[in-house]
């Protein structure tokens, strides 16, 4: 079979069973795939070909007598932020140019429990910081639908993996949008669960009270199936909730009817829509919600706290964060060290200006300026009660509503190279950053084109709400068909 990298999980699932093809011929076809396009794309920084083949020969064989696990032999491929025992783990940065972890990530763990086989490790902007994967050590990542544009960021390498048809699913990480912002770039379903669904343990960290990781899929059942094997409670991580996971795949093959949708209440924020959003792109969202409607949804118009408060917000937290995060990070106990060093003071400052990138120096230096004494009361504490406003406001807006539906970015793609300065670049994340400011989950799904690139449709759950999200798109991708649409390079 040619077309192998065009099938979903669940047609994955169905070959193998029926012996269509094996793993191992799956593994091969993607490897070869990767081989000769990913040069152009520059989405993997490590292909773990060798570990792969032996996995899928393994899963072939495991199937071969008898074992059931619905994932098992199913190719995937991992953001380079999730530590994996034995292979390189650089986090996009020169600082972990040499890092071989020595354990799992437990989502690692949890995915390979479940037979899925890791082709290798995703480009990202350095540290999860950035949202167009222009600020990785490691280059630039091209987006498959014109590689003249970014595949947005920080999971830029994972987006660019699935949309070229390398790996039909991929981990990310979300921390103020790196999921859902590439998902929409790259035509993509992404989604952040809630704060504490999934371990963070082994995912390295940027901001921890905002980071997340989740999944990315060509739709809503695809990243089910991923989310479904990696979440779960980790005593291992202290923010991890001891919570059941529900049975997403279940929920989402009961969904039926005429009106799928009847009985939603669907909130839409005025406050997402107004001057910053491209017009092309807020009518693409303003036709997703007549399909909501067409499906028996009911629109509702809620409040929520104005996106530039919360962008501010973010932008100071997650700094904060970052900087005593990012200050293990010194040049002696592993990582990057820069020669000859004539002192401890200048073994410290060059491995830390030699390791890190601009952008990472940027928000080291923010942080640390935002806690320091006589800044923490005005700055840090500050935000931090901004953002249970942030929070308040969302709960407030889901007394009236179930689920709410924003775009997921301003813009289409845009291009490579364009020079935008920081803060241009931030305000590319001002629809998504609330999420994670709230701890809320959150989906991306592609409602339509704009110029030939793929527009994002976000949708907000309250906690816990995951079933939400992943039921309302996948009704949405049960009667259109954007999803289905793909770049001209994996056709
Ligand atoms: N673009 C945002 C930032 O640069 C979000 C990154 C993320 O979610 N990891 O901080």
């Amino acid at each position: 079979m040619s077309n192998l990298h065009t099938l979903s999980v669940q047609e994955i699932i169905t070959g193998l069973a029926n012996k269509d093809f094996s793993s191992l011929e799956l593994t091969n076809h993607l490897l070869n795939r990767i081989d000769s396009l990913d040069k152009d794309i520059n989405s993997f920084i490590t292909v773990t070909a060798d570990l792969a083949k032996e996995q899928a020969k393994l899963a072939d064989e495991l199937r071969a007598k008898g074992d059931s696990r619905p994932l098992l032999g199913v190719p995937m491929a991992h953001k380079d932020i999730f530590c994996t025992q034995g292979v390189l783990t650089t986090c996009g940065s020169k600082m972990l140019y040499n890092f071989v972890s020595p354990y799992n990530a437990t989502i690692v763990e949890n995915i390979a429990n479940a037979g899925m086989i890791s082709l290798g490790k995703l480009n990202m902007d350095e540290f999860a910081m950035g949202s167009d994967n222009e600020k990785s050590y490691y280059g630039a990542v091209h987006n498959p639908w014109d590689l003249e544009r970014v595949p947005g960021g920080s999971s830029g390498g994972s987006a660019a993996a699935v949309a070229a048809g390398f790996v039909p699913v991929a981990t990310g990480s979300d921390t103020g949008g790196s999921i859902r912002q590439p998902a929409s770039f790259c035509g993509l379903t992404g989604i952040k669960p809630t704060y504490g669904r999934v371990s963070r343990f082994g995912m390295i960290a940027y901001a921890s009270s905002f980071d997340q990781a989740g999944a990315f899929g060509r739709s809503a059942l695809d990243c089910a199936c991923l989310l479904q094997a990696m979440s779960g409670y980790d005593p291992k991580d202290s923010t991890s909730v001891n919570k059941e996971v529900p049975d997403w795949l279940g929920e989402l093959d009961k969904v039926s009817g005429d009106k799928p949708l009847a009985g939603l209440r669907v909130g839409v924020p005025q406050e997402y829509f107004g001057t910053g959003l491209n017009a092309d792109v807020k009518a693409k969202i303003e036709d997703a919600l007549k399909v909501y409607q067409d499906l028996g949804a009911t629109l509702v118009y809620v409040h929520l706290t104005d996106p530039q408060i919360t962008l501010a917000t973010y932008y100071l937290l997650a700094p904060a964060e970052a900087s005593s995060n990012l200050s293990r990070f010194d040049g002696v106990r592993y990582g990057y060290r820069c020669e000859n060093p004539k002192d401890l003071h200048d073994l410290y400052t060059r491995s830390r200006s030699e390791g890190f990138g601009a952008e990472v120096q940027r928000r080291i230096i923010m942080g640390t300026y935002a806690l320091s004494a006589g800044y923490f009361d005005a700055y840090y504490v500050k935000a931090q009660k901004v953002r249970r406003l942030i929070l308040n406001d969302f709960l407030k807006a889901f007394e009236t509503c179930d689920i709410i539906a924003t775009p997921t970015a301003p813009t289409v793609a845009y291009k490579l190279g364009e020079n935008l300065s920081p803060a241009e670049i931030y305000m590319g994340d001002v629809y998504t950053i609330g999420v994670n400011l709230a701890g809320l989950p959150s989906l991306s799904h592609p409602v339509g084109f704009v110029g030939g690139l793929p527009v994002g449709l976000q949708l907000i759950g309250k906690h816990w709400a995951e079933s939400e999200l992943l039921k309302t798109a996948h009704v949405y991708q049960a009667n259109t068909k954007f999803h289905q649409e793909m770049a001209d390079l994996v056709k």
